[in-house]
């Protein structure tokens, strides 16, 4: 019973102050926590494959510094189950190119033209077109992250290439960056090299680093950004909004563009407070010499607020939907 187990877990959690009081004075200046799996179990002949499910829901801990007790249940197991076809199934999938780039398209608002697009990854697996809110962060957690981002970063620069060449019109692609590229002291250069290998000029490029990313690695987020700025490459605050000290921030970042969280259009009828923080953002943001990005975009309504208070530029299903990059072509 969920009563039950939450008394359960409320005990481990006494059950470790316990712990650290007694331990302190055996390790002083240490902390201790508990964190345990527990998992059903019915016969002796089960015992072996509950030890390991009680060890994998121990090990489904993520992040935690406060005592936790994990039980293996139906749906953690499904949830494992899927992280591991994913896991299982990565490495062919990138291989057989399965991972298909989508654009959606970004709109000045005072003109109604279309002035840049956004690459969206997605995985086609077996006949469906997986969302990247389902691999991405399983991508994070076992550092695929990486070649995912690189293959798409590279496709988008194939795709302008080509345009380049034929001296088609070209508008600038903003990419994604995953957190974990922070890690890496040669993702800049990494980034550069591919860029000049096929010959874009860095004015085409954004990347785009969300809020949280830049609040939990400020130090070398902006650091990063800087780097990235100085080589000619646009950097965007995506999700600005969402955090608790996105304010904070702005004192300490130059970025060309912010994106306002698409959390702010997600209702067709905006809040007064939501109009006025938006509003406020966008004030803040012109004086700051930043362009705003309002992100999801819905109504036309909406459309109109922001035209009313100067926003820049647009992208939600009110324009497009992300789509494949042969009609994102048609339109450019
Ligand atoms: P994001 O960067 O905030 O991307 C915007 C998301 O909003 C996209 O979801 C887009 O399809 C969706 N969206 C666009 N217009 C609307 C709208 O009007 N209403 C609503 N509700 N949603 C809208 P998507 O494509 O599912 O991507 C989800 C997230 O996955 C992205 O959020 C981004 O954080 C991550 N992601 C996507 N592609 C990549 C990638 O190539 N690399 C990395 N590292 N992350 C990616
Ligand atoms: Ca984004
Ligand atoms: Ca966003």
């Amino acid at each position: 019973r969920y009563e039950q187990l939450d008394e359960l877990r409320q005990d481990i959690l006494k059950l470790n102050e316990k712990f650290n009081r007694l331990e302190r004075v055996k390790y002083p200046g240490n902390s201790f926590v508990i964190i345990s799996g527990v998992a059903p179990i019915s016969t002796i002949e089960e015992l072996n494959s509950a030890i390991d499910n009680a060890n994998l829901a121990r090990k489904s801990v993520k992040n935690s510094l406060k005592a936790a007790c994990i039980i293996f249940d139906e749906e953690l197991k499904m949830t494992l189950l899927k992280e591991a076809e994913i896991t299982n199934d990565m490495e062919q999938a990138l291989k057989n190119k399965e991972f298909v780039v989508y654009y959606q398209p970004k709109y000045k608002i005072n003109t109604n033209q279309l002035v840049g697009a956004e690459a969206l990854v997605r995985w086609r697996r077996n006949g469906n077109l997986i969302s990247p809110v389902e691999f991405i962060p399983i991508f994070e957690k076992n550092g695929f992250i990486v070649n995912v981002d690189f293959y798409v970063y590279e496709e988008v620069c194939k795709m302008l290439h080509n345009r380049l060449k034929k001296r088609l019109p070209v508008i600038p692609i903003s990419i994604n960056v995953s957190r974990v590229h922070l890690n890496d002291e040669d993702f800049v250069n990494r980034f550069e090299t591919l860029v000049d290998s096929y010959k874009i000029p860095h004015e085409y490029l954004e990347l785009e680093l969300t809020e949280t990313v830049l609040l939990d690695n400020t130090l070398v987020a902006i650091d990063i950004m800087q780097q990235f700025r100085k080589k000619g490459f646009s950097v965007s605050i995506d999700d600005f909004g969402s955090g608790y000290s996105s304010l904070n921030l702005l004192k300490d970042i130059n970025t060309d563009i912010l994106k306002i969280d698409k959390e702010f259009f997600s209702q067709g009828e905006m809040k007064r407070e939501e109009k006025i923080i938006v509003s406020s953002i966008i004030n803040m943001a012109k004086q700051l010499n930043m362009k705003v990005v309002s992100e999801g975009v819905k109504t036309k309504k909406q459309f109109e607020f922001l035209r009313s208070i100067g926003c820049d530029m647009a992208q939600g299903y009110l324009f497009s939907m992300p789509i494949p990059v042969t009609e994102f072509e048609a339109m450019i």
